[in-house]
């Protein structure tokens, strides 16, 4: 028997969408995911991360192995409101079979489907080893930077496993690249165009940076087998103020993807090396590392993904596929302390609606999930061995 009926499914993502969460004011969203478990008799630690900011844990079952659910409480802001069908982006409506709303897709249904799933485990009685942990973070659209602090917190120390549900459709992606912005600042000196001599231009030797690195990372032989290569943009470039004027500073930006075999570590001092050939002519540039995130390399030969692809076909009539991908998750702060090859995988509700006008999420691949995230969730338990009980922790 199931505790939540369609019905009440549909209130809780419609509850979700109405606060207005856009990074930055995710505590709302905590507090009613809280209040939510606490009407099944699931307490949850609200985790605050700073005024009007708080993460959300939550846990059933005990012992290892635990497996660990996640999704961001934070949404995009919602451009034109007036371009929404409903004229409000924070009120669900449903047209079509879609429900229309800002974090319809990205992500309340995947965070709704994990709390329900939660919920009518419990009630079910269908977890007979092991702990499901839900981990809902703020800031995932900007920076990842509650899952930084639920990890540093040691949250996920003794997780086994982890199922992210950002929207991938019924398609399970396994690993994903580590996106990295970087600004360089170049300083030079002012002067007249007619004296450069009186001056230093500090365009030049960010041109030379820049050329050099897009080189450096055309010819970089380095590949991984899932991820494939790193890749490199400069994407913004700003020097200068009058044509006449020597110009005395001058910014870059950009953006990298890494892999696990070329980390962003490794990127950083590539940078670093070729800057410092540059400084050593007479250059002053400095590099500011702006966004961290690190790869994530998952096996595809899992148990985790195994069980996710023949579960999800029971939905699916599209074969499923377990793929990799360039964009990042909560997973690069997750993992940072665990070996490549963790089981992870992001699997959710969605389409490629995300962040867009008009986002929506398919009613029937919502309940779908409610469904789906109860069998996986369970079955990927029951059926763990048992790690050694060396490295358990009693937290949270
Ligand atoms: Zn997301």
């Amino acid at each position: 028997m199931t505790q939540l009926n369609e019905a009440a499914r549909l209130k809780i993502l419609s509850d979700l969408v109405a606060i207005p969460s856009v990074n930055g004011s995710e505590q709302l969203v905590a507090e009613y995911l809280e209040n939510l478990l606490a009407q099944y008799g699931i307490e949850s630690e609200v985790v605050q991360f700073s005024e009007k900011r708080a993460n959300l844990v939550a846990e059933i079952g005990s012992g290892r192995p635990v497996l660990g659910i996640s999704g961001h409480l934070d949404v995009v802001s919602p451009g034109d409101a007036k371009a929404w069908l409903s004229g409000d982006p924070f009120t669900l409506t449903e047209k079509d079979g879609r429900l229309y709303g800002r974090g319809s897709e990205d992500m309340k249904s995947g965070l709704a489907a994990m709390a329900i799933a939660l919920i009518e485990i419990k009630a079910a009685k269908t977890l007979k080893q092991g702990t499901l942990r839900f981990l809902a973070t703020v800031g995932e659209e900007v920076g990842e930077p509650g899952a930084e602090q639920l990890q540093a917190q040691g949250y996920f120390e003794d997780v086994d496993a982890l199922i992210i549900g950002e929207p991938t459709g019924y398609n399970i992606v396994y690993a994903h690249k580590g996106p990295v912005n970087i600004t360089l600042t170049s300083h030079g000196e002012a002067a007249h165009s007619s004296t450069p001599e009186a001056g230093y231009n500090a365009l030049n030797p960010l041109f030379v940076v820049l050329n050099q690195a897009n080189t450096f990372f055309d010819n970089l032989q380095v590949e991984n087998e899932t991820l494939g290569k790193v890749i490199f943009n400069p994407t913004v470039f700003h020097g200068g103020d009058q044509v006449n004027t020597i110009p005395g500073l001058a910014t870059a930006e950009v953006n990298v993807r890494t892999i696990p075999e070329f980390d962003n570590h490794a990127v950083v001092q590539a940078l670093q090396t070729i800057i410092d050939q540059e400084n050593a002519k007479g250059a002053d540039i400095t590099l500011d590392v702006t966004m961290n995130l690190a790869p994530v390399a998952g096996a595809k030969d899992s148990r985790l993904v195994d069980l996710a692809t023949t579960i999800g076909q029971d939905y699916s009539t599209q074969q499923i596929d377990a793929t990799a991908k360039s964009y990042g998750t909560d997973a690069s702060k997750f993992l940072i302390d665990k070996a490549d090859g963790f089981p992870v995988i992001i699997f959710g509700p969605g389409n490629d609606t995300a962040h867009k006008v008009n986002e929506y999420v398919d009613k029937q691949m919502y309940f779908d999930f409610v469904d789906l995230y109860q069998r996986l969730f369970s079955t990927y338990l029951n059926e763990a061995k048992v790690p050694s009980v060396s490295k358990a922790k009693a937290k949270p």
